[in-house]
């Protein structure tokens, strides 16, 4: 088929008797300069494993089964699902593997059955993008490099720096785990049914950072507990946090002096650093 046209994007919907679902964030990315651009940036080697979330009809999909031997590929729509077989086949050996269902949910079993994908990609879902990426962070899911489009709000949240407007939790989760770069914007038209909002294509780059917290876990909690309230102070936020809630209040105002931090000082002003020396002090293993 013609991916890019609208025109055949909607014959084969119609055909199949698939209806688009808002809430699965069904735009077809229609511009193959920007799939060529994903694909290029995604920098794929022969045999390595290539994880593609949300392929829809496949678009994207056509490209990367080009260039690797190697792609699973999660998809939740029936409809969808039923195309992409028609269409790629679904036997290991032909290099092309389906998995069903949720991705949010589907993921981490597919990790343990086959291991860590070189790449990831994918037009992300937007209601889902968010919940996708810290839940690969959280359960230290670190691809060697991923390349998404996702809303061009939630790119520049994941990219933010201390003391902007969009610095939060998320920026940290992120540009903890990976070197996070905004490639280009994708005007609303680059997709059909045409959003709302314009898109970009952020690479992540997985990184190993000097600077580790000795308990993972526990600094990635810490860093949602700081930005719980935004219009608290850091110190507020870890007092009625109950994360911290076995410690004394003394204790964690000792380790928010021992950083030299102000009584005032709110959450958006730590880089990555501070929040994993305070994580350090505040687990008292520092
Ligand atoms: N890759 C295709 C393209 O660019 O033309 C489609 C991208 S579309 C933005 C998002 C795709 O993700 C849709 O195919 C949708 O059905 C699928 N999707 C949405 N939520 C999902 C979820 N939670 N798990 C797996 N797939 C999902």
């Amino acid at each position: 088929m013609n991916y890019d046209s609208p025109n055949d994007i909607k014959m084969v919907l119609s055909r199949l008797n698939i209806g688009l679902k808002k809430r699965w964030g069904q735009n077809f990315m229609i511009s193959r300069g920007a799939r060529e651009k994903i694909v290029d940036l995604l920098a794929v080697r022969q045999d390595e494993k290539i994880w593609e979330i949300g392929p829809g009809l496949g678009a994207l999909t056509e490209l990367l089964l080009d260039r690797s031997t190697c792609i699973t590929v999660f998809e939740i729509d029936a409809g969808l699902i039923r195309f992409l077989l028609e269409e790629f086949g679904d036997r290991e050996e032909s290099g092309f593997y389906l998995v069903r269902g949720d991705v949010v949910k589907t993921w981490k079993a597919e990790w343990t059955r086959s291991g860590m994908p070189a790449r990831v990609t994918g037009n992300l879902p937007y209601a889902s993008s968010s919940l996708i990426l810290a839940g690969f962070v959280e359960e230290g899911f670190f691809p060697e490099k991923m390349v998404f489009t996702v809303q061009k709000e939630l790119a520049q949240r994941m990219t933010a720096k201390p003391g902007e407007d969009n610095y939060s939790s998320f920026s940290v989760f992120c540009q903890w785990a990976f070197n996070c770069v905004v490639r280009s914007d994708l005007k609303p038209g680059s997709f059909f049914p045409v959003p709302q909002v314009t898109s970009s294509i952020i690479e992540l780059q997985s990184c190993s950072r000097e600077e580790k917290p000795l308990d993972e876990k526990f600094f990635l909690k810490l860093v949602r507990a700081s930005f719980a309230m935004r219009r608290k102070t850091l110190r507020n936020n870890l007092f009625s946090s109950p994360l911290l809630k076995k410690l004394k209040k003394s204790f964690i105002h000792d380790c928010l002096v021992r950083m030299g931090l102000k009584e005032t000082v709110r959450a958006e002003e730590l880089c990555i650093d501070d929040f994993i020396h305070l994580a350090d002090l505040l687990s008292g293993s520092a």
